[in-house]
């Protein structure tokens, strides 16, 4: 293949210089006819890529799997996860990083394909993805961006000209997504299993000068790796929770160190508020139901704090008490988030110890109201309590009067408390019949107005702009009982 750079890219390869075990070293499949179907402008920009080249002939070759451009070594990385529990050896088995990229401020970005085709990891599978699911990781990840949560981003879509064969013949696709790292819980846990203390070492001190670079110089600098990962899954997940964001596969494989939402795959939007909201059509047991999510983080960093136990001390029952002190503050730190995040939502500046009530008992209501997560927020800020039916029950009337007492014990005015209230509740979210309609339109006729449309309005998910109004709506009936699926 030829490398080219005459388009931005300014790639490093830190990974490859870790130990062989980590990687494989793989080439993209080439693909029959690449053809552009969206692009990032201003992702790539920021990335310090030439946005017009890039999106030329030879630029789009790239985002095919089809060239390299100069500097890229590319590989697929080896990792390890639970799965639904169960531990299973798995890597890239239809990704391959391309390289890093330095942007001009001097950030490091992994570039990777998905959906370039097989590698050692593909266990049976064929390497490649469909254009729906890749079109969907790029309109919910770009929402989720907009949205304030932290996630890996995405930069094109390529349709590649071939069909993939799954249930029936679908058009295949090549995904660019733009990431902190790839770095997994699931990459520490395939390490440690590798039995030498020297590699994890080696991954934890790359992780440690990647992402965490204040604590290298701590004295036990292994078990701050763990306390920041902590924490950001903490931050994460609490950000989920206030969006009503469910992740629906949250395999150990599927949650980054860098604290980032990965793998769009069987994700949703929760319509009306209900701990046990599921769409995922592989989750039969609920699983990884939007009120599981907190534990689940917590179990899952548990699992990471296994993979590091060798690090954290020589003796290995003082490395369990350690870890073991470290993870038990996940629940306390995500509820702390939550709260405050919940506040927000609630106009709040100051803090009240009855707060936690006072937000539990919303949602209860909401919950026996069958009311709409979003939307209630959303009323609530608007101050349209004749938006719904159950706003003029009694036990609303009286909650809501609980909530301006609570809002009148603050120093901040009323507008002030409302624009807080605008900032922290978004006005819209990419709702399922929306990113449905959107993808029926690109997938089957080829026409993507539905998409770029949906996709101007989720970049300002709190402008509650009068644009934004239809995409509030809530779905038809017939829309009830949404599945998602995997998308492999
Ligand atoms: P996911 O459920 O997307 O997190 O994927 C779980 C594992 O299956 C990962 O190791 C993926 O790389 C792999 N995988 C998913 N789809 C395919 C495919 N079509 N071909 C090969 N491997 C795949
Ligand atoms: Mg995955």
């Amino acid at each position: 293949m030829n490398k080219k750079n005459n388009l931005g890219w300014n790639l490093d390869n830190s990974y490859t210089r870790l130990p062989k075990t980590f990687f494989s070293k793989i080439n993209p499949n080439p693909i029959r006819s690449p053809k552009l179907i969206i692009f990032n402008d201003t992702l790539s920009s920021s990335l310090g890529l030439d946005v017009g080249e890039l999106k030329k002939y030879e630029g789009v070759d790239i985002l095919a799997g089809n060239d390299l451009p100069e500097g890229s070594l590319p590989i697929a990385q080896a990792y390890a996860g639970h799965q639904f529990g169960h531990f299973t050896m798995l890597g890239d088995g239809r990704a391959l990083l391309i390289g890093e990229q330095i942007t001009p401020s001097g950030d490091r970005f992994d570039i990777q394909l998905k959906g370039s085709g097989k590698t050692p990891y593909s266990r049976g599978g064929d390497g490649r993805a469909t254009l729906g699911p890749m079109l969907r990781e790029y309109i919910i990840s770009e929402a989720m961006y907009a949205l304030g949560i932290p996630t890996t981003r995405s930069l094109s879509v390529v349709k590649t000209g071939e069909s993939v064969i799954r249930e029936t013949d679908l058009p295949g696709a090549v995904l660019t997504r733009v990431a902190a790292s790839h770095i997994r819980v699931g990459t520490f846990q395939y390490v440690a299993g590798l039995g030498k203390v020297e590699g994890l070492k080696v991954l934890a001190d790359y992780t440690i000068d990647r992402h965490f670079p204040h604590i290298a110089d701590e004295n036990n600098r292994y078990l701050f790796l763990l306390q920041e990962v902590v924490n950001r899954q903490a931050d994460l997940i609490s950000k989920w929770q206030q969006v009503g964001f469910i992740h629906g596969v949250m395999n150990t494989d599927n949650m980054t160190i860098s604290g980032e939402t990965i793998d769009y795959g069987p994700c949703a939007f929760m319509d009306v508020y209900d701990p046990s909201a599921v769409f995922s059509s592989i989750d039969m047991q609920g699983r990884y139901a939007y009120g599981n999510q907190p534990p689940i983080a917590g179990w899952n960093l548990a699992r990471l704090a296994e993979a590091l136990l060798p690090l954290l001390h020589d003796d290995p029952e003082q490395a369990v008490g350690l870890a073991q002190e470290v993870v038990s503050h996940f629940p306390e730190r995500y509820e702390r988030n939550w709260l405050s995040g919940m506040r927000g939502k609630l106009g709040l500046f100051n803090e009240e110890t009855e707060d936690k009530v006072l937000v539990d008992a919303l949602l209860r209501l909401m919950e026996k109201h069958e009311a709409d997560y979003t939307n209630t927020f959303r009323a609530i800020t608007l101050d349209k309590l004749d938006d719904q039916e159950w706003f003029h029950t009694p036990e609303f009337t009286q909650w809501f009067e609980k909530w301006l007492a609570r809002r009148n014990r603050q120093p901040e005015s009323k507008p002030d408390s409302q624009q807080l209230m605008q900032r922290s509740n978004p006005a819209i979210i990419p709702r399922n019949h929306r990113v449905e309609e959107a993808l029926e339109a690109a997938v089957e006729n080829g026409d993507y107005h539905v998409m770029d449309k949906l996709l101007k309005v989720l970049t300002n998910p709190y402008a509650y702009s009068p644009e934004q109004e239809v995409y509030a709506e809530l779905p038809p009936k017939s829309f009830c009982g949404y599945q998602t699926f995997c998308g492999t």
